[in-house]
C-alpha cells in the first residue's frame, strides 16, 4: 500500500523564529497523525534547526532543491550530500517556479533527481502543463515528455524511490484547483507511463502526489481519487491549522 504523504513546501516564506515557532506548533498538532508520512521544505537556511527542532515529532523535512554536483566552486549551491548531512530526507526536483525563473529543465530535473538519489535523499519530482498547454489539449504529452526526460535512465529499482508531484502550473498559487476528476486523470496517466517505464510492479508502489491551491476544503475530495496519494501543499502549509487540517483528510 502506499503511505500518504502530505508535503508543505514554503517557498521563500518565513522568517527563523517564524518558522521555529510552527515546528513546534504543528508537532503538538500531529502527534496522533501516524498513518500520514509529513513533510516540511523550508528555505536551505531552515532545514538543520527544523530537523532538530522537529526530532520525535515523525515530521520529516526536506529540501526545495538539490543541486547535481557534490561539491565544487558552484557558488549558491547546496548539494544533496550537504543536505543529507543535515537530516534533509527529500528534494523536491524541478518545481515548476524552478522551471519558470531558474531555467530549469528536463534535462537539469534528471541531473537533480540522479544527485538526490545518489546523496540518499528521496526526490519529489515535480510535473504540469502550463494553462496555455492545458488549453491546446496537450496536458498529457507535456507530462509524458516531462516524465521521460526526467527519468531517463533510472531503473525499476531506483524508481522505488521516486515520489511523483502533478502541479498543474494555472492551479499554483492562483486559487484554481483541479476538480478531482481532472487530477484523476492526469494522475492516471503518469501512473501508465510509469508502469511502461518501470514496470506494473513500480509503478503500484510509486507515490504521486497533487498540488495546485490544495487547501482544507478540497484536500479530501482529491485524496478520494484512487491514483492521487498525497498532497504538495504551498500556500496552506504556512499556517499550522490549515496545514493539520490537510494532514487531517479524511477518505
Ligand atoms: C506549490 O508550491 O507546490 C504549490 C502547490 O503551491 P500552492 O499550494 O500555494 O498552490
Amino acid at each position: 500500500m502506499r503511505v500518504p504523504l502530505i508535503a508543505g513546501n514554503w517557498k521563500m516564506f518565513k522568517t527563523s523564529d517564524e518558522a521555529l515557532a510552527f515546528a513546534g506548533d504543528l508537532a503538538r498538532r500531529v502527534a496522533d497523525a501516524e498513518s500520514t508520512e509529513i513533510l516540511l521544505c523550508p528555505a536551505f537556511v531552515y532545514i538543520s534547526p527544523l530537523v532538530q527542532a522537529l526530532r520525535g515529532s515523525g515530521v520529516k523535512v526536506g529540501a526545495q532543491n538539490v543541486f547535481w554536483e557534490d561539491s565544487g566552486a558552484f557558488t549558491g549551491e547546496v548539494s544533496a550530500p550537504m543536505l543529507k548531512s543535515v537530516g534533509a530526507r527529500y528534494a523536491l526536483v524541478g518545481h515548476s517556479e524552478r522551471r519558470q525563473y531558474f531555467h530549469e529543465t528536463d534535462e537539469t530535473v534528471n541531473r537533480r533527481l540522479f544527485a538526490a538519489l545518489k546523496g540518499g535523499l528521496v526526490p519529489i519530482v515535480c510535473v504540469g502543463e502550463t494553462l496555455e498547454e492545458r488549453e491546446a489539449g496537450k496536458t498529457a504529452a507535456v507530462v509524458e515528455t516531462q516524465l521521460r526526460q526526467g527519468l531517463k535512465g533510472l531503473d525499476s529499482n531506483q524508481a522505488l524511490s521516486l515520489v511523483v508531484a502533478y502541479e498543474p502550473v494555472w492551479a499554483i498559487g492562483t486559487g484554481r484547483t483541479a476538480t478531482p476528476e481532472l487530477a484523476q486523470e492526469v494522475h492516471r496517466s503518469i501512473r501508465t507511463t510509469l508502469g511502461n517505464l518501470f514496470g506494473p510492479d513500480a509503478s503500484s508502489q510509486i507515490r504521486i502526489l497533487y498540488g495546485g491551491s490544495v487547501k482544507g476544503d478540497n484536500v479530501d475530495s482529491l485524496m478520494a481519487q484512487p491514483d492521487i496519494d498525497g498532497a504538495l501543499v504551498g500556500g496552506a502549509s504556512l499556517d499550522a491549522a490549515s496545514f493539520e487540517r490537510i494532514i487531517r483528510f479524511k477518505r
